[in-house]
């Protein structure tokens, strides 16, 4: 089935089900024809395929290990593990698109990648991939984020990259995707946008998916390797949904593993105080795809809001919407209080200080294994958390 699942998704035209497509001006559309097929000549071809290889053996320092919780697991119930992203190069799952991308880029002869960043992973992954292979980048960034994440700018600049400011709007990452895209449509022959997450118009949601599936490979033979079974449970934070889309392929033809996305509750369920785009959105369309979207009576997208920079987004992969349909995944949530909570719990009893977005999904699991003390759990840890350990003091302080 999952031979089928990733022939049958998406379509030639960048459909899940309803999802997806590309709805952009029409130069663009032909450059994004263009990116498709030399994705689906280059990526499949030998050469690609062992530089990629060699580089995430070699530069990522993948496979990440899968890690048993211990103490963690003790506490709450359930047996608790992480598929470590915290550990891959630059310290989130985003390096794995990110090098994908711009070895594509190279192999199309683009000299420069452009990208948003929300809480500036991506734009340091993406940094990255343009320092390792020699192009230039430039990354748009809302004011907000410039400020809240301001370690991670220090490192885009350090690395080479040039960081435009994003002044209008939230100036968050809604705004951020506006502007990059915007000066991309200027330079898309000597440029390529390289995307954040499984979001934007075909091809994007399918190469993000595509080079994130080697999280959820690495981690399904690990965890059969360790425990002699499959996971019972598996959970991610959602976002755009790239981390999760990349664990969750690994499982979406075993029935009996429960795959759970967890969204961001921010501060309560009111307008402009969460980023739950799959619990309350309705579809419609954002940045060139269709998807599940928090949207006004007119299709503009609503305000949001997340404790993590990283998954204030109104949109949400179109592959996630069609999961959502099909219930092959839950879509759950997690708010600002329980994510600190678990920022904290994770630190203390582990060891492990995780990304605020990564911390949603710890959170969500928390919750699960004290009500399933039976069952394995096993949460992407898609992030680590050095780039939030000041915003957190300043505004939390330690715990009581
Ligand atoms: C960007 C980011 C996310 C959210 O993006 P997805 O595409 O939903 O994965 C989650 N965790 C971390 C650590 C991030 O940097």
């Amino acid at each position: 089935m999952t031979t089928n699942y990733f022939k049958n998704y998406p379509s030639k035209e960048g459909y899940f089900e309803d999802y997806g497509g590309s709805f952009i001006p029409p130069q663009l559309q032909a450059e994004m024809e263009k990116i498709t097929d030399a994705y689906f000549s280059i990526s499949k071809s030998h050469n690609f395929i062992s530089e990629l290889r060699s580089i995430r053996k070699h530069y990522q320092g993948r496979p990440t290990p899968t890690y048993f919780c211990n103490r963690l697991s003790t506490k709450y119930g359930g047996r608790i593990y992480l598929k470590r992203e915290d550990l891959n190069h630059t310290g989130a799952h985003k390096l794995n698109h990110c090098m994908g991308e711009a070895l594509l880029a190279k192999y199309l002869g683009k000299k420069k990648l452009i990208a948003e960043t929300g809480a500036g992973q991506h734009g340091v992954a993406l940094a990255t991939a343009a320092a390792y292979f020699g192009l230039e980048c430039e990354i748009h960034m809302g004011e907000v984020d410039i400020i809240k994440e301001h370690p991670n700018v220090v490192r885009m600049k350090i690395l080479g990259a040039k960081v435009v400011p994003v002044s209008f709007g939230l100036r968050t990452l809604k705004e951020a995707v506006d502007s990059a895209f915007g000066a991309y449509m200027q330079d898309f022959e000597n440029s390529i946008y390289c995307i954040g997450s499984v979001v934007g118009p075909h091809p994007f949601p399918m190469m993000v998916r595509d080079f994130q599936r080697v999280v959820g490979i690495e981690a399904k033979e690990q965890f059969m390797e360790m425990t002699g079974e499959l996971p019972d449970n598996v959970v991610a934070c959602v976002g755009g949904g790239s981390n999760a889309m990349g664990i969750f392929s690994a499982f979406l033809e075993d029935s009996e593993c429960k795959l759970f996305g967890v969204e961001p509750a921010g501060r309560s369920l009111d307008l402009g105080e969460h980023a739950a785009t799959m619990t309350l959105g309705t579809p419609g369309i954002i940045h060139g795809f269709k998807c599940y979207l928090l949207q006004d009576e007119k299709g503009e997208p609503s305000p949001v809001y997340s404790v993590a920079s990283g998954l204030d987004y109104p949109g949400v992969g179109p592959e996630h919407s069609m999961l959502k349909d099909l219930q092959k995944v839950s879509y759950v949530t997690a708010n600002d209080k329980e994510t600190i909570d678990a920022f904290y719990e994770l630190s203390r009893l582990e060891g492990i200080i995780p990304a605020l977005e990564s911390a949603h999904a710890v959170a969500y699991a928390l919750k699960l294994a004290k009500e399933n003390p039976r069952q394995s759990i096993l949460i992407n840890l898609s992030g680590r958390g050095d780039k939030d350990v000041d915003y957190v003091m300043d505004t939390y302080g330690l715990p009581e």
